[in-house]
């Protein structure tokens, strides 16, 4: 199985999805990415297959199941959220220890990718990183790196 530990803001949602919000004086739940995001995404994962393990900080206060509703609103028809990691440690030892607990159950993980714009507390799990920039989020180079690497082999 592939997985894609995927934060949201900065990879999904960028700083003009926060400022067109500000400005237009809806709430928080009315955020959305971009229709270009939300494609590239929907494109990420149809050639991947990659489930996704929520590391954002919206996994906070959210199942499993929300998050899966949360990404199809965005768009995300074909995003099957697998979990989310815990809320105890730096993002790295969070997504090590979600990893490690996989190990003894039948979803093997071959191999994974973090899609991440903040890489201060990633540690050991840096060489995984796929990193954008939150101004930016995803581009089409972020996708074809993701499924090179996921792909590959
Ligand atoms: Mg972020």
């Amino acid at each position: 199985m592939k997985v894609i530990f995927l934060d949201f803001d900065g990879v999904l949602l960028t700083l003009s999805d926060y400022v067109r919000l500000a400005k237009s004086g809806l709430s928080l739940d009315d955020l959305c990415p971009s229709k270009a995001v939300q494609n590239l995404f929907q494109e990420l994962l149809a050639r991947t297959n990659a489930k996704i393990v929520v590391s954002s900080s919206f996994r906070i206060g959210r199942t499993t199941a929300e998050l899966e509703t949360l990404l199809q609103s965005w768009g995300c028809s074909n995003g099957h959220v697998l979990g989310r990691t815990s809320d105890m440690k730096t993002r790295g030892e969070e997504i090590e220890e979600w990893l490690k607990q996989r190990e003894h159950t039948h979803m093997d993980v071959d191999r994974f990718v973090i899609l991440e714009d903040d890489v201060f507390d990633l540690g050991n799990m840096l060489p995984w990183v796929v990193k954008t920039e939150f101004e930016v989020g995803l581009t089409q180079r972020h996708v074809d790196e993701v499924v090179e690497r996921l792909n590959d082999d």
